[in-house]
């Protein structure tokens, strides 16, 4: 008999391969992202200290014991319980993040996410999980999500109360017979032998990317219908002609949004659009400045005046030049304090450096863009500062999004990820020793966590002037290539 779990079960209603894979096939398992883990039983811990004075279930889930605790804490009356862990007959098991006690002979299920709002596949979750309760004779009333509150903003010592938000789903899960069918249907893939595999951009895309895909998807080309044709629309080519593009009809590549990317991809040839082009370079204004900027996010905000999950910038990267043909300047701010609140130090070397008149040059505007206007909330006294900056932005995204310049190699994306290597080649982002803002993030946090060492801070700082800066030097040669080639 197979014990099923409420992320088995997750996992088996999204995809019964998933589940198959789960059980026989460890060697396919994904590492666990330390860091998710970590975050999620911070925020764990922190919603349990909004319902004081229960009772923790100290076994894990999947023995006896964590049973056992739980019904002795059922039968003490326990206002609530912290991990109250129950398993049915047939193999079914769960524990309940707080099971909150109504002193009428009923029980609410509360389920805690790190989130912002619940999700599709937290409504399977605590559907398995009122399930397996009922099932044994727990008497459960409402189910509620509990998330972070996105409106909530730090003012010295968390406020409790307020940084969550209950989410009633009762009405909203699935009956217990629909979750007694699931259970069936995913018992008998268990007992049965590996499926075919039927891969769809929209089941493996959702809820969350499949953490299999590099086993299905082993061999989908590296552009594919699936870069090439939105969601449903992809998973009906594939099904008539296959991964390949060069099987798809030419009225139906049409269909595709940038249908040039086909026609580039097919005959190996790039496109250029000088209108395209010209549109943007019409608008420079010298001097021309090149910012990026560095962030991290934490889901409980770590400093005054954020949210959860508000990005915090802690770098920025300026190059600067003054006129047409002239050399470039170098600016840039680091934060270097750990624990401290990077922005105040950060906008103030920013509005030094950056002038007020110019083009402000970013490769995606709606972060920078974003970026300035929460610090001009943050910070009021520089909001003028910042949004004028906000003013001045030009989006160097535009002009590749547009297909302005556009080479088979990018497979479809416009990203300086993939521009960069197909108009510059010599600059590449391989050899560095941090290679994309996720690692700058997750490395710098680290460091304001106090986890890292005198040296691996060294290596680090090292690593991020070397990577921001390299973000807008990917600007400026961009820049160069497309005012090249309307000279030409
Ligand atoms: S990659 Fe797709 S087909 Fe494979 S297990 Fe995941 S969801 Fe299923």
């Amino acid at each position: 008999m197979f014990k099923i779990s409420k992320s088995d079960y997750v996992l088996g209603v999204k995809c019964p391969n998933a589940i198959w894979f789960k059980k026989f096939r460890k060697d396919l398992q994904q590492e666990l992202n330390t860091a998710v883990l970590e975050q999620g039983t911070a925020v764990g811990e922190l919603a349990c200290s909004r319902y004081p004075g229960g009772i923790r279930i100290d076994a894990m889930p999947w023995e006896q014991a964590a049973h056992t605790q739980t019904i002795r804490a059922i039968n003490a009356n326990a206002p609530y319980i912290y991990e109250a862990t129950l398993g049915t007959k047939a193999g079914e098991y769960c524990a309940v993040d707080i099971l909150q006690n109504n002193n009428d002979g009923t029980w609410d299920i509360i389920e805690v996410k790190s989130t912002t709002k619940p999700h599709d596949y937290h409504y399977l979750d605590v559907s398995f999980q009122r399930y397996v309760f009922t099932q044994c004779g727990i008497n459960i009333r409402n189910c509620k999500i509990l998330t972070l509150n996105p409106e909530y903003v730090r003012h010295g010592d968390l406020d409790i109360q307020e940084l969550f938000v209950e989410h009633d789903v009762t009405a909203d899960l699935q009956d217990e017979n629909i979750v007694a069918t699931e259970i069936a249907r995913i018992r008998t893939v268990l007992n049965g032998p590996e499926l075919g595999i039927a891969i769809a951009k929209t089941k493996c895309n959702k809820f969350y990317e499949c953490g299999y895909k590099c086993h299905c998807w082993r061999n989908i080309p590296s552009y594919s219908v699936f870069d090439a044709f939105k969601g449903a629309l992809a998973d009906e080519i594939y099904a008539a002609y296959g991964a390949n593009l060069a099987n798809v009809p030419a009225d139906l590549r049409d269909k595709q949004m940038h249908a040039g990317d086909i026609e580039a991809f097919l005959n190996d040839t790039e496109t250029i659009n000088t209108d395209v082009l010209r549109e943007f370079t019409d608008q420079l204004k010298w001097p021309l400045y090149f910012l990026d900027y560095e962030s991290i996010m934490s889901a409980i905000p770590m400093f005054d005046n954020s949210k959860p999950y508000q990005q915090i910038c802690f770098q920025f990267s300026l190059h600067v030049q003054r006129s047409p043909g002239a050399g470039l300047e170098h600016y840039e701010y680091l934060h270097d304090t750990a624990g401290t609140d990077p922005r105040p130090r950060l906008i103030q070397k920013l509005i030094e450096t950056i002038g007020d008149t110019g083009s402000v040059i970013v490769y995606n505007q709606a972060f920078e863009q974003g970026r300035n206007t929460e610090m001009a909330q943050a910070f009021p006294e520089y909001a003028e500062q910042l949004l004028a900056i906000n003013d001045r932005m030009l989006d160097l995204l535009i002009p590749f999004r547009n297909r302005g310049m556009y080479r088979p190699c990018q497979n479809g994306s416009a990203s300086i990820k993939q521009t960069l290597p197909a108009f510059v080649p010599e600059m590449s982002y391989a050899n560095m020793g941090i290679h994309n803002g996720t690692e700058a993030s997750e490395q710098f946090m680290d460091f304001m966590k106090g986890k890292q060492t005198p040296e691996q801070t060294a290596m680090m700082m090292q690593n991020l002037h070397e990577y921001c800066g390299q973000d807008t030097m990917a600007m400026v040669k961009l820049l160069d290539v497309v005012l090249e080639t309307l000279k030409q």
